[in-house]
């Protein structure tokens, strides 16, 4: 079997990638699990040199990064750029602060000493998105490898090229051969890779009917499973707000990445006070964002990653206008392109409100007061994260305790950050990435007492 690397600005295919053969499959699993033998003994102080060391070599080579995450999924090179960094910043964090999250927790008991360790618990298996293809990987590898597992990659097919630079970062650090492994097969392998012996954990990142799938799998074979799967974000604008700079900030929310982002803001829910001011300086601003090559520094809208994510993001915004919502900019699909759209009016049963829109798409929602805004935020199925924004910092932070989501930001967008735990609740998934929880999700939490 074969997978083609197409570049979705112009169409043209540039790279093909043959499939592992049975044999090839099982001769990496064997490896994963021969090197966990001894990485598992490598001194922490040399994971984190050699994890410090791949963090540099991402900086050192940020244009050849950067060039190959776009030229597969099509997102502008200064975004690509800012996304190589990110992986270099994810990779210091955990090398500076692996020894302090893996220390021993010495617990007070009726023993002469009692105390938890954090040992690795083996291979760990990771299931990854286009959308984000170097920054998915590393924010899973970097405190993966550094705990002491092992790790194997099955990519989406369509950033393969993202994925073997990713492995050749890995071996010029100097990781011992086995560490990580990428693996270039279709996704149906994944029932003989989480039955292996060694595999002792699977992440995935996508969406909920993979999840799902993977979940089912990691449950047969009694193995730990990690989710992050879409979201369906709400972007909740007060009628205090300092409205021009939560426009300049929902932009960003929504269109980055050319909105294929999980926590991307999907639902605008705006107090009816400053509904028709926020929405008219936000058309204006998304009216400007500058279309073109993705490979010029300038452009800020690409096209979608493939061309079937175009047709599904435009049948959305299609079933949403029959239901009732309003045109406010956009609404045309060309290809692999989709025009910045926003719809107005939306409300609960359409598309633009119930379903995850992966791609630039702005449903703008009208609400009477913070609390319907609150309830219109909670009425979904997913729970990554909801951005308030308003003057009133402390009333905001007082109601923190009404969204169950991953998380709540105010006056910000939701980002990850290596430092903040991430992840979500619902239809978003479950576990967390990233900050010590993210590192303490693939550990075995050894109890250790001394009578
Ligand atoms: P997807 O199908 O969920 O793909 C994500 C990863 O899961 C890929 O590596 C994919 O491999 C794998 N996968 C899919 N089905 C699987 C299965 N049954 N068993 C094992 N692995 C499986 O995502 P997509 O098709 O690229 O996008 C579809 C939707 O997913 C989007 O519209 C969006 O809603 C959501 N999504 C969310 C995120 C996020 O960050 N939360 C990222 C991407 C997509 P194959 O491609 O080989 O199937």
């Amino acid at each position: 079997m074969k997978f083609q690397s197409i570049n979705p600005y112009n169409g043209e295919q540039f790279a093909e990638y043959d499939s592992l053969t049975p044999e090839e499959l099982t001769a990496k699993l064997k490896a994963s699990s021969e090197a966990f033998k001894q990485w598992k003994k490598t001194p922490l102080s040399e994971r984190a040199v050699l994890l410090k060391k791949a963090g540099q070599i991402l900086r050192d080579n940020v244009d050849e990064y950067a060039e190959i995450i776009t030229l597969e999924m099509g997102k502008p090179i200064s975004e690509s750029r800012a996304e190589v960094n990110k992986c270099a910043w994810v990779c210091d964090y955990y090398a500076d602060h692996a020894s302090e999250f893996l220390a021993n927790e010495v617990i007070k008991t009726d023993a002469t000493h009692s105390y938890v360790r954090h040992d690795p618990i083996g291979t760990v298996f990771a299931v990854m998105p286009w959308n984000f293809p170097f920054w998915q990987v590393f924010r899973y590898a970097a405190p993966t490898l550094t705990s002491g597992n092992t790790a194997l990659l099955k990519h989406a097919p369509n950033v393969f090229g993202c994925a073997l630079k990713i492995e050749e970062v890995f071996k010029k650090a100097g990781y011992p051969e086995g560490v990580f492994q990428n693996l270039i097969v279709h996704h149906d392998t994944s029932e003989q890779i989480i039955a292996h012996d060694t595999v002792q954990a699977v992440t995935l990142t996508g969406s909920g009917g993979a999840g799902a799938a993977v979940a089912k799998l990691a449950g047969q074979h009694l193995k730990k499973s990690l989710l992050e799967l879409g979201g369906s974000n709400s972007f909740i604008v007060w009628e205090d707000a300092d409205i021009n700079q939560a426009v300049k900030i929902a932009v960003t929310a929504r269109m980055m990445n050319c909105g294929q982002s999980c926590i991307a803001a999907k639902r605008f829910i705006v107090l009816e006070g400053v509904y028709d001011e926020f929405v008219s300086k936000f058309k204006k601003a998304v009216g400007e964002l500058k279309r073109g090559d993705t490979m010029e520094d300038s452009t800020q809208i690409g096209p979608l990653a493939r061309r079937d994510l175009a047709d599904q993001l435009h049948s959305q915004v299609e079933r949403s206008l029959e239901k009732g919502a309003e045109l406010i900019l956009g609404g045309k699909q060309d290809n692999c392109f989709h025009e910045p759209t926003i719809l107005g009016h939306v409300k609960p049963g359409m598309p633009a409100f119930d379903e995850e829109t992966f791609g630039p798409l702005a449903a703008m929602i009208k609400a009477k007061t913070i609390e319907e805004a609150f309830e219109l935020s909670e009425n979904s199925r997913f729970g990554l994260g909801v951005t308030v924004f308003t003057e009133d910092i402390q009333k905001a932070m007082d109601m923190a305790e009404k969204i169950s989501d991953g998380a709540y930001f105010i006056n910000e967008l939701v980002k990850s950050d290596p430092r903040l735990p991430f992840g979500g609740t619902k239809g978003s998934g479950y576990g967390r990435e990233l900050a010590k929880e993210g590192m303490m999700e693939f550990v075995n939490k050894k109890t250790v007492y001394v009578k």
